[in-house]
This record gives structure tokens, sequence and C-alpha cells, in this order.
């Protein structure tokens, strides 16, 4: 018993684009070579040198769970080396993994802050093993992230010496965790994806069963922490989103698993109902999930603040293994609605593009305080972008029986085996940077097959499930579908195109998705995007920053519903996107003689993930669509010498200021001409 749709894993996704190739390379060059780095520079290996007496000293670094960050590094390597050959980063690794077998214990015990500092240990963890395992103790949830890399790992390399520690470790849980054993939960939820992955490589069922009996067991907590790590019910009575959003993301990926490979309809129902909860009231637009920082999770029904998002880079990754399994379970595509979502948006705004530096939080709005870091005490966020970032092939295909499904659109190829031959599919596109796509069957002979093209929610009417967020305008055209050059009209099933037919060598379909502007509206019951509108252009939901506009208060900017707009791609900006533009306007909201004049302005918008890579500035994702809902511009007394255009004059109007120019960049309008051509 398993999914019922099969992953199609990276090692068979071969991609061959400008977009994904480029950040996976990077991830290999830069990302995870940094991290190695800073893992030694803040002590975190070093940790593990000590714990296993191949080096003095006292605990290097800050947190108890320091060790995890160094796990998922060792994962997002082995993903890489499966990638690029890399001899240097795997003896690196292999010599990693040695200090990690020296610092486990005899009976199998692995955690460098108690090993090295015994009963002076850090106070989130107490003085016994075990014991503050359902609050702070991070014991189980660094072990989760160790497994996930000894599988990794393994795969990878055939070494089993990772592997071996695993389950050692494992075997020590089993035996200290259980019915009539600790009955107890993790604080942080992870290892029960960990133990899932250890069970299908190993078959020990015994792994399978401790991931069940954690989540089972989960549900008497106590106290204010109860919600924050979702003890407060058990895992099958929970049906909203609460607390710490990357825990509880991390829950519902292995409850998914659990079910898949047990049956367990209950957590089925359970996640499903969680999921209408987040997506249809606590998702926002980029696909971030978690919007208070105070306690790192959810808030209310419709409580999305923008420039207070906290949208951690964790939980967005997270959001992506949830909904990956949400799929697997049902072919549903509406889950890759928000998959993809999260993917282009969130996940992807949390390494720059040079990958060196990293969001932890990722506001849909800023007031010019937020840039990305090096790194971070608590570096969860970059560990988990190195390993994510190479695994990200994985998502694109999945499989059921003779039915190939194309979740994501990234030219590439796979081979999938069907029941009556082997086809190669191949992904020709320019995507995401328009909508054409040309799929290429190569088959020895005829071999039948039904080929599922998502049809993405940017493509249609609806951005996401539910009704948090609507487009206001209609596509202007439908999807257009063509087998060897013929229009065809397919079946549609569960969100996709069906293309079902005995396939000849060489035989093609064409996907022509409506590839438009599409603007956003959000529920009225989010109070910080009432009265403004989004942008998005294929998969990717657009900004507008302070770096492309002359002046840099942007926020007393606003676009009217009525305005058009065009997109064009710009090879030399921020490594080649499509930009957004056209005209917008500014209301002037200072005390002079033009207080509440509308001024135009050239409008351009870039792609979020882009977003912060040319200093500090303002950037919004919703912006206002009228004059009420803009801010006002501290510091624009300079501009009431502007010569406010009189509505009948507007066609001659000119700005009587000289020297004017200055002024005029300050709203992006380099010539007058250019402000008379607007009107
Ligand atoms: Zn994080």
């Amino acid at each position: 018993m398993d999914y019922p749709f099969t992953p199609i894993p990276f090692t068979q996704v071969k991609i061959d684009d400008d977009f994904w190739s480029k950040r996976i390379r990077t991830n290999h060059k830069v990302t995870i070579p940094i991290s190695i780095e800073k893992s030694e520079e803040t002590g975190r290996i070093d940790n593990f040198a000590i714990a296993g007496g191949n080096a003095e000293g006292e605990f290097c670094s800050e947190y108890p769970f320091d060790d995890s960050d160094v796990f998922k590094i060792i994962e997002g390597a082995a993903y890489s080396l499966q990638i690029f050959s890399d001899t240097k980063l795997e003896n690196k690794i292999d010599s990693i993994i040695n200090l990690i077998g020296d610092a486990q214990e005899e009976d199998g015990y692995l955690l460098t802050n108690r090993t090295i500092t015994g009963e002076n240990s850090h106070n989130w963890i107490g003085k016994k093993r075990w014991e503050k395992v359902d609050d702070l103790s991070h014991e189980l949830y660094n072990l989760g992230h160790f497994y996930e890399a000894a599988v990794a790992y393994y795969q990878a390399t055939g070494k089993r010496k990772i592997l071996d520690i695993a389950i050692k470790s494992a075997d020590l849980v089993d035996r200290d965790f259980g019915y009539g054993k600790i009955e107890n939960w993790p604080g942080h939820q992870e290892i029960e994806i960990g133990l899932v992955k250890l069970y299908r490589i190993t078959g020990e069922k015994r792994y399978l069963d401790l991931a069940k009996f954690f989540l089972d067991i989960r549900g008497k907590g106590t106290g204010d922490k109860k919600t924050y790590n979702q003890s407060h019910l058990s895992v099958t009575e929970q049906t909203e989103a609460v607390g710490h959003s990357v825990r509880t993301a991390y829950m519902w990926t292995g409850m998914a698993d659990v079910a898949a490979l047990t049956g367990d309809k209950e957590y089925v129902d359970a996640i499903s109902k969680i999921w209408e909860d987040v997506t249809f009231k606590k998702l926002y637009i980029t696909g971030g999930i978690g919007a208070v920082g105070g306690h790192e999770g959810f808030g209310g029904a419709y409580e999305l603040p923008n420039e207070n998002a906290y949208c951690e880079t964790c939980a967005a990754i997270a959001n992506v293994f949830w909904n990956y399994r949400m799929f697997l379970m049902t072919g549903d595509a509406m889950y890759i609605d928000v998959l993809e979502r999260s993917l282009y948006n969130n996940v992807l705004s949390g390494v720059s593009l040079s990958g060196n530096s990293f969001f932890y939080a990722n506001p849909l709005e800023s007031n010019g305080q937020h840039e990305r870091s090096e790194w971070f005490g608590c570096a969860c966020c970059p560990s988990n972008i190195s390993r994510f970032i190479p695994s990200m092939p994985g998502y694109i295909y999945a499989q059921k029986g003779k039915s190939i499904y194309v979740n994501l659109f990234v030219p590439g190829s796979a081979v999938f085996e069907l029941p009556k031959g082997t086809i190669k599919l191949t992904q020709e596109s320019n995507m995401p940077w328009n909508g054409r796509i040309v799929f290429t069957v190569q088959t020895e002979n005829k071999t039948k097959a039904a080929l599922h093209v998502r049809i993405p929610g940017w493509a249609s009417e609806n951005p996401v499930p539910g009704d948090l967020y609507e487009f206001t305008n209609k596509t202007k055209s439908a999807p257009v579908f063509k087998i060897n050059g013929n229009e065809v009209v397919p079946k549609y099933e569960n969100g996709y195109a069906v293309f079902e037919r005995n396939w000849h060598p060489d035989d093609k379909a064409e996907v022509i998705f409506p590839y438009e502007i599409r603007k956003i509206k959000a529920h009225p019951n989010i109070e910080d995007d009432r009265g403004k509108v989004a942008l998005q252009l294929g998969p990717l939901v657009y900004c507008a920053e302070s770096a492309d506009y002359d002046d840099p208060y942007i926020f007393d900017m606003f676009l009217p519903e009525s305005n058009n707009l065009s997109f064009g791609f710009r090879p030399d900006k921020l490594g080649g996107l499509n930009t957004i533009y056209g005209e917008a306007s500014v209301r002037k909201l200072g005390e002079g003689p033009d207080k509440g004049e509308i001024f135009p302005v050239k409008f351009t918008a870039i792609p979020y993930y882009a977003w912060a890579h040319r200093g500090k500035g303002q950037m919004m994702v919703w912006i206002p669509d009228s004059e009420e809902t803009v801010r006002p511009a501290p510091g624009l007394t300079d501009l009431h010498t502007m010569q406010p255009c009189r509505k009948n004059e507007r066609k001659t109007w000119t700005i009587s200021i000289p020297p004017a120019g200055a002024k005029l960049k300050k709203y992006g309008l380099k010539e007058p001409a250019a402000i008379i051509s607007a009107f």
C-alpha cells in the first residue's frame, strides 16, 4: 500500500532550461559550499568532533538543534551529487559523516549538545534524555532530519555508513518510545517524515509504526504551548491550522505519508479539512503560510498582513512537501496550484539569485527594512533551501499506470516505464516566460498512454482553490491544445487536460496557455489587501520595488483597474525576466495647494522572487488600486512646488518648476513629453 500516484524521482528527470538549471547549479556551486563553510565557522561541525572525542572544547554553537542544519546540508549535497559529479564535496561529506558516527553514543543516542555538555546541557533539552522532548529539546526533530539525510546520501552514493548510524539511532528511539514506554510526542515534528523514509529504504515496519505512534500520541498537551506545537488535540481532531507553521506542515506531511502507507482514512480526513482551512483562509498570494512572527505561525482566518508577514522560507518548503503528498493521494491538480505558487514565489524569494544570501521571513511589503542575510543564528532556512533546490525536478512529473502527469512546466525530459512500453517525454518551452509548451513523445513502438497536462490556475479562472483570491480580468483566450499540429479538444479530469492515445515515435502534443497579466483581488476580509490589486504572470506573482523608480517612495502609487499593462522580457535584468510595465498614478498627499492631485507615473513590476537584489527600498505585492488606498509619502514637501495639472488641461499640461528634472525623475518621469503622452 502506498500513494496511488507515483512521483518520478528527480534522478529520472532531466532539466534543460534557463531558469531552474541556474538555480540548481548555483545551489551546488554556492549555497551548499557556503552552508558547509558557515557550519564550520559557527562550530556546528566542531560540535560533532568534540562530541566524538576528535577535538577538545565546549559546545560551540547557539542552539541545541544546530546539528539539524548539518544534516539538511548533507541531504542537499546527496541530491546535488546525483546531478553533479563532485569528488571534493563527496569527500567533505564523508568526513562529516565520520565525525557524526564518532559523535553517536554507544547505544545510538545522537545529539551533540547533550553529549558534550552532559548535565549542564542547554536549558531547552533538560538534564536527562527525552525529558523535554515534547517541549523545546528538538532531540527528535534533529533525528528526523538525520534520517532524511541518511537515506538520501545512501541512495546517492551507495555508502552505508550514514544509514547504519541512522538505523542504530532509530532502534534506540524505538526502544525508548512507544506504548508502555515513553508515551510522549516531539515538540517539533519532523521525525515522522524521517522515519517513513527510513522505513521505505529498510523495509523495517517498526519505523513506520513509530512514525504513526508519534502522531497518534499527540494531543494531550497543556499550557500555552499546546497550540504552538499542535498538541492541543489529537491529530485527527485537528481541523484548523494553528501554531508554528513549520512544525505543523511537517506534521501534515508526515500524516499524509503514514496514511498512504497504512490506509488511515482519519488522517486523510483531518489533513483535507486543514488544507481547506489553510488554502481558503490562511494562504498568502505568494504561497506563503504562517502570518505571525511572534510564534512563527498561523494567525486567524484572513489574518494576512503584508509588511509583517512571516512566511518563513521553511514553511513554504513544507507547504510544497505537503501539497505534493496531497496530490499523490488524490491526483487532483488543485494541490499543485498551491505547490506551484509556493515554489515559484515564497520558496524562491528565500534565496538570492547568487545563492549566498537568504530570507528567513518573506514579507509581501517592505518599507526598506528588509534584506537577505548571509546566514542566521537559527539557520533552518538556508539549510532547507540547500536541500530543497536540487530535489525540485522531482515535483514535475508523476505517474499512475499508463497515465503520465505533467504537473510543472519546466523544459527537459523524463522517462516513464508504462505497463506496455517505455516513453521518454520531452518538454520544450520558454517557461516561466511564456505559455507555449511542446511535448515530444519518444517511444520505440506505438505505446498507449494518457498524457495528463495540468491546467494551471493562472491560465484559467481561479488563482487558487476557494475564494481567498480571484482574478478580476478573464483570460482573453482559452488554452489551445494540439496533437501533431492539429487542434484537439481534450478530456478534462481533476484539473488536467487528458490526451489518451496510441503514441507513435516523435508524436507531439502542444499546449498554449493564455499567458497574460492577471490582476488579483483578495477576499474582502483580508484587511491589508482591501482596495489593492496584485499582479501575476504565469506562475509568478509580481511586486513593485523602489529600485525601478526614480523616486524610492512608491507607497503613494496606485494602479487603477482600467489601466492597461504590458510585459516584456528583459535579458539584462536580474538574471533575465519578464517585467510588467505600463502606467500607474501617484496621488500627492502633502498639505500643499496641490494636495490630492494625481500624477502619472511609469509603472514597473518584477517577479516577487527577484526583489531585494538592488539595495533596500520599498516593495509591495499588493498595490493600491485607487487614490483612496495610497499611503502618504513623508517628506514630499518639495513636490508641492509642482504646478498641478488641471483636469481640463490634461492634454497640454506641463510642469512649471524649472529646473524640474530632479523632481520629475522622482516619479520615474524622465521627460515632460512622457507625461503628456501618458494622458
Ligand atoms: Zn526556517
